[in-house]
């Protein structure tokens, strides 16, 4: 549904907080990769955020880099050297962490398993076999089902496999508003199935049961509340292990971090790390985050051309090349994801060339439908067909979570800095 424009208005973001290196690559691709459609990411600042998350973490806790938040192979090397390992949940998310983790600075001993963590609701008989013949360090079991499948696979090919079971908690109490937890879902086992579950699993010979995963949290921005949901994942996994005989190792909390996008506060890594520090894991057991968009977010911009602008019963329009076929984030989660303009002087002489002044704007795509609407309402200086919309965090869940086939426009185009 179209909606009207609002009275509010935000400013747009402003140009100079584009850094340099961005505005001058994306200058330069405007001018030979016209009309625009591109990602540009840098994998050094998706490095440096695992970096920071890691730094500020008790040595028992363990980043994995969650590869659908985005699978870029530059990303990937710029993360693998960076994080103990990657979260992946298909045939290609598994081949492009181990082609990352094969060019590590460090390579792993060559009998050591892969440090790749698997989960999916569904996962196919040729993902748990791919996982298995992988040596994944675990495979985040969703079903009872799925450890029989499992166990069937690596018994066919001679080995065990580490398994973590997937649990849906019953109720987690957490500080705040944020409580979570007793909900039906597609995925993992609901908490008052687990003891049977496990009993089975102790019936399986070819399964190693490491541990348990839960992932519960999302975009969340509260060290507190993201820091009483991980002390509960481990004291209720180290409870649950010691009561059903579980040799427990590993806890994976999943992922969840938030990214502040405008005018919220950014999670603070720093008091998340001192506060889980004052709830340490049995000895010998690794606490596992496995955060998607918040290594990823900041390292991406999504660039598209302005193709058209026109001035509609007073509301002025920017219609791009591009849209939710490139770029569905914003429509799909009801982000409010600004956007920079960076102007591009070239521009045809013979063409007329529409221009807006100090004027709140809508941005929309390049699709038939009034879905393809990016932003509402923003606030430009200036902005004229020809120049670049520019979206900054738009690492995570950009590329690869967008429509591209729908109407069949080239997809955006994908550039590293
Ligand atoms: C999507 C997902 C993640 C990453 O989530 P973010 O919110 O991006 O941190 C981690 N683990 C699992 C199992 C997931 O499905």
């Amino acid at each position: 549904m179209e909606l009207p424009p609002s009275a509010a208005h935000r400013a747009a973001y402003p140009l100079t907080r584009l850094p340099e290196r961005v505005r001058t690559r994306l200058t330069e691709l405007a001018r030979t990769h016209a009309p625009l459609a591109a990602y540009l990411y840098d994998p050094d600042t998706a490095a440096a955020r695992a970096r920071e998350l890691r730094a500020a973490l008790p040595d028992w806790a363990a980043v994995y880099y969650a590869v659908k938040a985005n699978a870029h192979p530059a990303v990937l090397a710029g993360l693998a050297d960076h994080v103990d390992g990657f979260e992946v949940a298909s045939v290609s998310e598994l081949t492009l962490a181990r082609t990352a983790l094969d060019a590590r600075t460090d390579p792993r001993p060559a009998a050591a398993p892969t440090p790749v963590l698997a989960a999916g609701p569904a996962k196919s008989t040729a993902v748990l076999t791919a996982l298995v013949r992988a040596d994944a360090e675990s495979i985040n079991a969703e079903s009872l089902l799925e450890l029989h499948r499992i166990n069937h696979i690596a018994q066919r090919h001679g080995t065990t496999a580490r398994v973590s079971l997937r649990v849906n908690p019953a109720h987690i109490p957490l500080t705040g508003s944020l409580q979570m937890g007793g909900v039906p879902s597609a995925f993992g086992v609901p908490e008052p199935d687990v003891p049977a579950v496990l009993a089975e699993a102790a019936t399986l010979p070819a399964l190693d049961v490491v541990g348990f995963h839960i992932h519960a949290a999302s975009g969340n921005l509260d060290a507190e509340s993201h820091a009483a949901y991980v002390r509960w994942c481990v004291t209720w996994a180290t409870d649950t292990a010691r009561a059903h005989g579980i040799d427990l190792r590993q806890i994976d909390t999943g992922g969840g971090l938030g990214v502040a996008f405008e005018d919220e506060k950014p999670f603070d890594t720093a008091r998340f790390g001192a506060l889980i520090a004052d709830t340490p894991p049995p000895p010998g057991v690794r606490v596992i985050l496995e955060p998607g968009r918040y290594l990823a977010a900041e390292c991406g911009w999504y660039a598209a051309e302005v193709t058209d602008l026109k001035n509609s019963y007073g509301h002025w329009y920017a219609m791009l090349r591009g849209g939710i076929n490139h770029f569905q984030l914003p429509t799909s989660w009801d982000i409010v994801h600004n956007i920079a303009v960076l102007p591009v002087d070239d521009w045809p002489a013979e063409l007329p060339r529409p221009t807006a002044e100090d004027a709140p704007l809508t941005v929309v795509g390049e699709l038939c439908t009034p879905e393809d609407t990016l932003l509402r309402d923003v606030r430009v200086d200036r902005i004229r067909a020809g120049d670049l919309v520019v979206f900054p965090n738009a690492g995570s869940y950009g590329w690869e979570f967008a429509m591209p086939h729908f109407l069949g426009h080239p997809a955006a185009e994908r550039h590293v800095l």
